[in-house]
């Protein structure tokens, strides 16, 4: 199963990515963590990449790009994966059908988590404190200058991926608002090819 989760900072992508995870047997993607993990590493990747992250901008799609293609030809992709902040932008998207393309794999679907923004900056605090709380460390790019930068990015640079994959007939749009079972069973019911359920109440 190769999936794609579309939705804003916050929206419960990674949430439900690893709720699949666990069900699927397939890994979660984040292309977010996979750039974490090169700027804690301290790699050539890592150092272009930090300061674009602690800003709230984006990382290049060529960055990105190659770092996508070379994850998923990971054996643990063989059954397939969960995209979870990739692609980005319409060229990432189009970079990744290319790419799929070469290596003869086929995408299953990409779900939206639709959300409105009130309800995305008070999860990020939230998050926030549950963070400090747990006594762990906060991202360096959960403040809310940089929150506001990458909504700001998602608005002009993501959120046009949703027509883009509409228009291919693959999208599916879900009530990111729903509660967190409610989301993850109108996911399966959209997995499961069962959209006629009461299991999807949080479709849209
Ligand atoms: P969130 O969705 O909560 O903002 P992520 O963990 O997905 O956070 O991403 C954190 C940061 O990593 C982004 O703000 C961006 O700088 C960078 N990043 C992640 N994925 C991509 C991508 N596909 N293209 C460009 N930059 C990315």
């Amino acid at each position: 199963m190769r999936l794609i989760f579309l939705g804003p900072p916050g929206a419960g992508k990674g949430t439900q990515a690893k709720r699949l995870t666990d069900k699927y047997s397939i890994p979660q993607l984040s292309t977010g963590d996979m750039l974490r993990a090169a700027v804690s590493d301290g790699s050539e990747i890592g150092k272009r990449a930090k300061e674009v992250m602690d800003a709230g901008g984006l990382v290049s799609d060529d960055i990105v790009n190659q770092i996508v293609s070379e994850r998923i030809e990971q054996p643990d992709c063989a059954k397939g994966f969960i995209l979870d902040g990739y692609p980005r932008t319409v060229p990432q998207a189009k970079a990744l059908a290319d790419n799929m393309r070469q290596k003869n794999l086929v995408l299953d679907a990409v779900i939206e988590l639709r959300v409105d923004e009130e309800a995305l900056v008070r999860r990020i605090e939230s998050r926030v404190a549950e963070t400090v709380a747990a006594g762990g460390t906060v991202r360096s790019d959960d403040n809310p200058e940089s929150f506001r930068k990458r909504l700001s990015e998602y608005r002009e640079k993501t959120a046009p991926l949703s027509q883009y994959y509409e228009q291919q007939g693959e999208l599916v749009l879900l009530d990111g608002m729903a509660d967190v079972d409610a989301v993850t069973a109108a996911i399966e019911a959209v997995l499961e090819k069962d959209g006629d359920t009461g299991a999807s109440a949080a479709r849209i």
